[in-house]
């Protein structure tokens, strides 16, 4: 297997090496390279902008893990099964909900300060769709970044990694066997290193983190571009479950026309007790489900859209008034700020609220080891698909799973290395030459793409609904082909190597949207809004054809 596709770019003017190139800097890939050295592999990070512009920083209610007393993995098991819609991978949930307390453990030991009670304990609190309080939480709401902030000082202490900012992953390359052999990359600023250039490297792993950027409204911030799935479509990867987005029930509206990230109101503020209501005040959720505004993210997304279908209305609201100015200040004081921010004061009214793109439960598919379907190219975080999250990831498995499969990585890596099996690879370059390039939309057709998803295959999704955004994609992928062949194309450059990643990737999630119908998880389909066990309990496959276009095969029951 050799990478079939590649983004227009100039040839690379710089050449570095390392063993190991992680691409990514949130908690899978930091968690990776600091591993990797444990094993005495000279690791280097490359990331797109600074070491903690990613999803991770951003991530408020915490990390889930059987941490409590009288909790077990085999509960957190039963929890992470049931919303993932009988399409998890059992075997890959057990090694999460089983590996995951320890993994917990040893990010504490990096630096990682927990919220903990009088007694020294850490504090747990529950989220939607767990039956046990099991979020362990930092800074009240602030765990992401506490857990960033952690990680990249363990990263910034170690000489032994390599760090490179403000550098865009492009492409992998091979060697004549079709082993990754490292990849290209542009480099924005000055030196020895500017622009496109090369690594070398023994493996390369994949923690490029989310999509949320495919659509208008997202919590993800604008890094989130889907860059690792394009790039592993590109090389000849197996990329699965990309239509199962899920789309946080809970972020602050801002108007009808706000684009790109938008704050989020985590999950805990309904954990620690608040309402969610309508227009007339009345609780919609209760005697919709169990646990009411506690079930699981699907659930309540899709119970605040079809209230707000029936009332004409923008949005729902949030009540957690009866919390008190001393619960909001020193439980959720991330999310006081950014709502006091944008004018409204949740200690005396209550937070307008709508569903808003959130987290890619599918992405390169990876064995429990981490490993992809290409030798020596590795994924972990939320590019991948482990098979943990199913048709719908439970809250605040996410970065449990960022942490305890990029540690199998590195396992996996020492592993090889002490076996031999890592030897130093030489970068085929007729084979990367013969590669063809993707031609490139201008950066504008990022708004473009961004509106034609969150139209078509947004929270609500149809067969016509969807044929609009494929048409509207396939005629931005028509333009883009024309300018080439007239000689006009765009520039190269990072917001029109971003534009075609988004451009891939939401044709690939349209295209696999598009075949699965049925209603399962986080992916409801108006027009078939049952679950359909007998076709579709199993996983879309989606590969690059030979052409380019990306193909969802359904994989064998
Ligand atoms: C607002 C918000 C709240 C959340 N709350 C929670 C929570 O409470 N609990 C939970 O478990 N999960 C939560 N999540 C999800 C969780 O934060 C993410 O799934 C997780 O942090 C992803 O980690 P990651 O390491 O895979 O990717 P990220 O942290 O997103 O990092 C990706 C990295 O890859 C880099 N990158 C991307 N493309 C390229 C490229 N082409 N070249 C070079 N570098 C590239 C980025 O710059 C970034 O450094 C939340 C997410 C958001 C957005």
């Amino acid at each position: 297997m050799s990478v079939t596709h590649r983004l227009t770019a100039p040839a690379p003017g710089w050449t570095a090496t390392a063993d190991v190139v992680v691409v990514g800097s949130g908690v899978a890939g930091l968690t990776v390279a600091l591993n990797v050295r444990k094993a005495g592999l000279r690791a280097m990070v490359v990331t797109k902008a600074m070491l903690d512009e990613g999803s991770t920083r951003w991530a408020q209610g915490g990390i889930a893990a059987a941490l409590g007393e009288g909790d077990t993995p085999e509960q957190h098991l039963d929890d992470t099964l049931v919303a993932g819609a009988g399409l998890c991978d059992e075997e890959a949930v057990r090694t999460l909900v089983t590996e995951g307390p320890d993994a917990v453990r040893r990010l504490i030991a990096t630096g990682a300060l927990f919220d903990r009670g009088e007694d020294g304990e850490i504090l747990l609190t529950r989220e939607g769709g767990h039956h046990r309080r099991r979020i362990a939480h930092a800074g009240g709401d602030a765990t992401g970044a506490e857990i960033s902030r952690a990680l990249v000082a363990a990263v910034r202490d170690d000489p032994g990694i390599e760090l490179i900012e403000h550098a865009l992953v492009l492409d992998l390359l091979t060697d004549a066997g079709g082993h990754a052999a490292g990849l290209t990359l542009h480099v924005m600023g000055e030196g020895q290193r500017d622009g496109v250039g090369a690594v070398r490297a023994r493996a390369v792993v994949l923690a490029t983190g989310g999509m949320g950027q495919v659509f208008s409204a997202t919590t993800n911030p604008a890094v989130s571009t889907g860059d690792g799935v394009a790039l592993a479509l590109r090389a000849g990867a197996a990329v699965t479950d990309l239509e199962f987005v899920q789309f946080h029930p809970t972020v602050l509206w801002l108007g009808p026309d706000a684009e790109g990230q938008q704050p989020l109101v985590s999950e805990a503020v309904r954990g620690e007790g608040a309402h969610l209501v309508d227009a007339d005040g009345v609780r919609f959720m209760v005697g919709q489900h169990e646990l009411a505004e506690l079930a699981p993210r699907d659930i309540v997304a899709k119970a605040i859209t079809r209230r707000m279908q029936e009332q004409g209305a923008e949005h729902m609201f949030l009540d957690g008034r009866h919390f008190g100015a001393e619960m909001w200040e020193h439980r959720f004081p991330t999310i006081l700020a950014s709502c006091r921010a944008h004018g409204i004061d949740p200690v005396t009214a209550p937070i307008p609220v709508a569903p808003a793109a959130h987290y890619a439960s599918g992405g390169v598919r990876t064995d429990r080891l981490g490993r992809t379907s290409v030798p020596g190219l590795y994924a972990c975080g939320e590019v991948a698909c482990t098979g943990v999250h199913g048709a719908n990831r439970l809250a605040s498995n996410s970065l449990l799973e960022g942490l305890v499969f990029a540690e199998r990585i590195a396992a996996d890596l020492a592993e090889r290395h002490r076996a031999g099996e890592l030897p130093e690879r030489t970068v085929d370059v007729a084979a990367t030459r013969a590669a063809r390039p993707v031609p490139l939309p201008p950066s504008e057709a990022r708004a473009e793409i961004q509106r034609l998803m969150s139209r078509g295959a947004g929270v609500l999704r149809s067969a016509a609904s969807m044929a609009d955004s494929a048409a509207g994609l396939a005629l931005l992928a028509e333009q883009a082909h024309a300018h080439m062949a007239e000689e006009k194309p765009a520039d190269p450059r990072v917001e029109t190597w971003e534009a075609a990643n988004l451009l891939l990737v939401a044709t690939a999630l349209v295209a696999a949207a598009g075949q699965r119908e049925e209603t399962r998880g986080c992916h409801w389909r108006e027009d078939f809004p049952e679950r359909d066990d007998a076709h579709w309990r199993r996983h879309l496959i989606t590969t690059l054809t030979a052409s380019g276009d990306p193909v969802s095969t359904p994989e064998e029951q």
